[in-house]
């Protein structure tokens, strides 16, 4: 007989956990996970719902709440992360916004790194002061400015490694050391790095974020988000938060999530592996005045990346000597690379962040955080890298050709 007990998913290699962790089989003997698409449970006695909603039998009451699809996929990040728990949200903002606002109050204070996704960028500069949290933005990469931002009622330390879109790589043990010391937490946005390219927590970090709608789906199909933690921020910030607020995850997206997870390492290596080559190429050409990539030794914090990421990473930037027109020329010429402002897609996809995700900003704004006119950021997908080579190669031409 097959035996059925669950695994020790503790002990087993990640790329097993990817495929197998945190599968809980119905009545019906699923080979793959169940999409229990529906929102309410019901129960066999009334008694069976007072001590469901008294927490005296375990069991699922409510979607908001908590979904077995949904926990399956819950159960396999928190496996792969090496986190005590974790919560499925609806989109990588909801996990960002929940994760901050669950543990904050009025009169607490947050320090962000000051390259931040806009929407991140939004809710630590813009939202958490309508409620009369304050925060201060720093250099990432200067430990000084962070420990000179520390107040008496710091609470929360926030950032993105490597940070978009000109990905630098802020040291997250140092930064955790500075955080613990003022008896603050660490909550880390680990997108561009991916679950398998850095691991936050090994550093000390105490939340970790995911937008899932990025690598973790990897095929550009659905929004979702998670939250990393302990089990007891879990429990005594997060769960109320999450329940009475709503944040919650699709069942339907974690079950996309989770065919997503079963190719997540092949996915990310083959696009580590051709964004490194793409890197080195990049950076031999004319008309590419700089190549940004953590992999590279030329990174200007590639001892920090040697000791904290495990590859590169799936993302490239570079800037062109011709500013923003030579950066339309380029984009417009490319027929394999697409134009879009996503990223972790099957399909390699390019931005131009001054125009776009980062024109909100002010020139000046844009200057401080290395945004050149001329500045692309690349998502590389799974595409033959030499057909992206040639791709980039031909959209060059078009570029400096002016
Ligand atoms: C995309 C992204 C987010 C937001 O995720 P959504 O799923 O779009 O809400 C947050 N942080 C980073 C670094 C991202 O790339």
């Amino acid at each position: 007989m097959n035996d059925q007990t669950p695994l020790d998913d503790d002990r087993l290699a990640l790329d097993t956990v990817l495929v197998h962790g945190g599968t809980e089989r119905s009545q019906f003997g699923e080979t793959s996970e169940a999409l229990f698409l529906n929102s309410g449970f019901v129960y066999q006695t009334a008694a069976a719902a007072e001590a469901r909603f008294k927490g005296e039998s375990p069991g699922f009451i409510y979607s908001r709440y908590a979904n077995p699809t949904v926990a399956m996929f819950e159960a396999r990040m928190a496996l792969i992360e090496g986190a005590e728990a974790a919560r499925g949200t609806a989109s990588g903002m909801s996990a960002v916004t929940a994760a901050l606002l669950c543990q904050l109050r009025a009169g607490d204070h947050v320090v962000a790194a000051r390259a931040l996704f806009g929407s991140c960028l939004y809710v630590v500069e813009d939202l958490l002061p309508r409620f009369g949290v304050q925060s201060t933005l720093v250099d990432g990469t200067d430990m000084a400015a962070w420990r000179a931002a520390v107040r008496p009622e710091t609470k929360v330390f926030f950032l993105e490694s490597p940070t978009n879109p000109t990905l630098e790589v802020i040291d997250l043990s140092a930064v955790c050391e500075i955080a613990h010391a003022a008896g603050a937490r660490v909550v880390v946005d680990n997108v561009f790095a991916t679950p398998l390219g850095q691991r936050p927590m090994a550093h000390g970090v105490d939340v970790v974020v995911y937008s899932a709608t990025k690598h973790i789906d990897g095929a550009g199909r659905c929004l979702g988000g998670v939250i990393l933690a302990s089990e007891a921020f879990v429990t005594e910030e997060l769960k109320d938060f999450y329940r009475h607020t709503g944040p919650s995850m699709s069942p339907f997206n974690a079950w996309v999530m989770l065919k997503g997870l079963e190719t997540l390492s092949l996915r990310v290596e083959r696009q580590c592996a051709t964004a490194a080559r793409l890197a080195d190429w990049l950076a031999e050409q004319p008309g590419v005045a700089r190549v940004l990539y953590p992999g590279r030794d030329d990174h200007p914090q590639a001892g920090v990346a040697r000791r904290q990421m495990s590859s590169g990473g799936p993302m490239v930037s570079f800037d062109l000597a011709g500013g923003k027109d030579a950066a339309f020329r380029f984009s417009d010429a490319l027929r394999i690379v697409r134009i879009s402002n996503n990223l972790g897609d099957a399909r390699s996809l390019v931005t131009h962040p001054a125009t776009t995700t980062h024109q909100r900003l002010t020139p000046e704004a844009r200057a401080a955080l290395g945004i050149s006119d001329g500045l692309l950021r690349l998502s590389v997908g799974l595409e033959a890298p030499e057909d992206l080579q040639a791709d980039l190669g031909r959209a060059l031409r078009a570029a400096t050709r002016g």
